[in-house]
């Protein structure tokens, strides 16, 4: 990941003669290597020569297609740069792009400044001649306002190069359905797989759970016990589970799942992945510690066949790697409604992410009421408190929606010692009640990707790359308002 890069393009004309396009190349070099450096920006920024005609535009555009490292290109106009010359790079131009509008130098020197100093630093009506351009030809693109040193911009860079970062991933993405199948009669699981692929890149493909149980059964007894010390040193073991107890045998299983799965994942290339607790034949238990480990450590997960909430949790994973707090797939379970404390509780059967965990896992076995098979480990611990969200994308039939919900998550006030999964409990904003009912309206999953290291805004951005409807909803949202967005999207979908 640490090879992936942005390009900086500076645009100019050569109006101005050498000397100034010399000041402009040497201005860009410097802001490009202090983006580079200490890692402000989460991925390498390449310096591109300064562009000042259509046809030298145009091979840059088509040289960034082809760049496999090149997640993006962050374009800046220093000066004028007539911008009917960006016209055929741009209409070309497949990777997601940022528009800085920024200014090399912070200050106007008040005593000095002459016609030199305003021919050189004209980014106030070049970036605007540019953003012309951009939205006459309709491009989704990030823009970034201020000055090029500042921490905001700083950081709203870094942001875009997440979402362009999981832009890339999303075009290669390779998702495998243990099982092939949804949960039997369930809708919101579904979807066009063939759409997913056209639009996204992902490709989805299922495998008979055979093949797993296959890859499982060629696990060696020295792995298993190699992964079961993992277990003892990272989480709380429950008595039963330990060496000599009543469920080891089963801790046992849940480690042979987890290799078996990991290898199945690796040799495969997949990024992501789905199981179905409908068709475990063959497997002795439902995967669940395996599902949550393969996740802690970057996998996309869905539950009950739902490739669309995996591939999202896999992006979500590369767009907050690095980043303090979570990405888990979530369901909204059940809901606390006392008057004035109304908030919901999210858990799974087994597989939420302990990335979101706050403190150290209990590794835990129980019996499953649904699937009839050995009891399942399960790491259960609580989500902590603080702003997260929820996501979850909806195939609408002919087109996809992206429902975002800004959510805050609380610390349990209560103990839940016979609750055996893992669990987190928020409020949706703007509030309980607004928030639901926004959901409902929007046609929001209860399988959502959920994380305290994403923002609602990021996510808005991959919507845009990816040329996706996305549905915000947040402290600011307004029933009235949103009900008419959702029709007004439905006529034009
Ligand atoms: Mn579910």
């Amino acid at each position: 990941m640490s090879e992936q890069e942005v390009w900086f393009l500076t645009g100019s004309q050569e109006l101005y003669g050498q000397e100034t396009l010399n000041q402009v190349a040497a201005h860009a070099r410097e802001m490009a290597a202090y983006f580079d450096t200490q890692g402000r920006l989460p991925v390498r920024v390449v310096c591109k020569p300064t562009l000042t005609g259509p046809d030298a535009i145009h091979r840059m555009c088509l040289e960034a297609n082809a760049s496999p490292a090149c997640v993006g290109v962050i374009t800046w106009m220093h000066t004028f740069s007539p911008s009917k010359m960006w016209i055929r790079g741009l209409t070309q131009l497949a990777k997601p792009m940022a528009h800085l509008h920024t200014q090399y130098n912070r200050e106007l020197p008040w005593g000095q400044i002459d016609m030199d100093f305003m021919n050189l630093n004209q980014s106030a009506h070049g970036d605007r001649e540019f953003g012309f351009v951009v939205a006459r030809l309709r491009l989704e693109h990030k823009i970034v306002v201020g000055h090029w040193q500042d921490a905001d911009v700083i950081a709203e860079l870094g942001s875009w190069c997440r979402v362009a970062r999981a832009a890339a991933e999303s075009r290669s993405l390779k998702i495998v359905r243990f099982g092939g199948m949804n949960m039997r009669e369930v809708a919101v699981t579904g979807g066009d797989r063939v759409q997913a692929e056209i639009q996204f890149g992902w490709s989805i493909n299922g495998h008979a759970v055979g093949d797993l149980v296959q890859r499982l059964s060629e696990v060696r007894d020295a792995e298993i016990e190699q992964q079961v010390a993992v277990y003892e040193a990272t989480y709380t073991l429950a008595p039963s589970l330990l060496r000599g107890g009543e469920h080891r045998e089963n801790l046992r299983h849940a480690a042979r799942q987890e290799i078996g799965m990991r290898a199945f994942l690796t040799e495969g290339g997949y990024g992501a992945f789905t199981t179905t607790f409908e068709d475990l034949y063959g497997l002795n238990q439902l995967p669940g510690l395996a599902c949550q480990r393969l996740m802690a450590d970057g996998y996309g997960f869905g539950a009950e066949g739902d490739w669309k909430t995996a591939a999202l949790v896999r992006l979500m994973k590369v767009m907050s790697a690095g980043r303090k707090g979570g990405v888990s797939f979530m369901e909204d379970y059940t809901y606390h409604l006392v008057k004035g404390e109304e908030k919901v509780l999210g858990a799974h059967m087994l597989e939420v992410c302990p990335s979101i965990a706050e403190g150290k896992p209990s590794l835990e076995v129980h019996p499953l009421d649904i699937g009839g098979k050995a009891a399942p480990c399960r790491l259960v611990f609580s989500a902590g408190a603080g702003p997260a969200v929820a996501a979850t994308m909806v195939d609408m039939g002919g087109r996809m929606r992206l429902i975002v919900q800004e959510v805050d998550a609380l610390r349990p006030e209560h103990a839940m010692p016979k609750l055996p999964v893992a669990r987190a409990l928020w409020v949706p904003r703007p509030d309980f009640k607004r928030g639901a009912h926004a959901w409902l309206l929007a046609g929001g999953a209860h399988h959502t990707a959920w994380s305290q290291a994403v923002t609602a805004e990021e996510l808005e951005d991959l919507a845009a790359i990816l040329d996706i409807e996305c549905v915000h909803i947040g402290h600011g949202t307004d029933l009235a308002a949103l009900k008419r967005e959702l029709r007004w999207n439905d006529r034009q979908g």
